[in-house]
């Protein structure tokens, strides 16, 4: 069923606490945690609890949980104390998305050029 956790999905499993992450922000419908691999000072992932693979599908299935993701990723901005930043949602393989649970990436603490490669 729609949102429902899939048994293969890595972010479903951080959800769960079955792989560990450093969490910085939890809600009723969203966890946001330090991106493994950062490529900025902050880089934090916001995801929906419910499992979408995409933020359009998101979108389109839940809006108010989208409304969530774009909040608390705002929020984590704001915790960090970021004058400025990106908050990116890599959608489908060609632009870059490698795990297929929605999820928006909040980038910041360092300059940024324009466009993204
Ligand atoms: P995408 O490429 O799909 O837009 O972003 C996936 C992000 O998930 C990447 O930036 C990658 O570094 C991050 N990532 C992959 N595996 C893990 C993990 O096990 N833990 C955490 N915290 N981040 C991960
Ligand atoms: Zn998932």
């Amino acid at each position: 069923m729609a949102g429902e956790p899939q048994d293969d999905c890595l972010f479903c499993k951080i959800v769960e606490g079955h792989i560990p992450a450093t969490i910085v922000r939890e809600s009723e419908t969203t966890v946001a945690f330090r991106d493994i691999n950062p490529q900025a000072p902050t880089h934090v992932l916001v995801i929906p609890r419910a499992h979408y693979p995409s933020a359009a599908e998101l979108a389109a299935a839940e809006p108010m949980i989208a409304a969530d993701v774009l909040r608390e990723a705002h929020a984590v901005a704001d915790e960090d104390k970021l004058e400025s930043y990106r908050i990116v949602f890599n959608t489908g393989a060609g632009a870059g998305q490698t795990v297929f649970h929605a999820h928006a990436h909040v980038m910041g603490g360092r300059g940024m050029q324009w466009p993204p490669g």
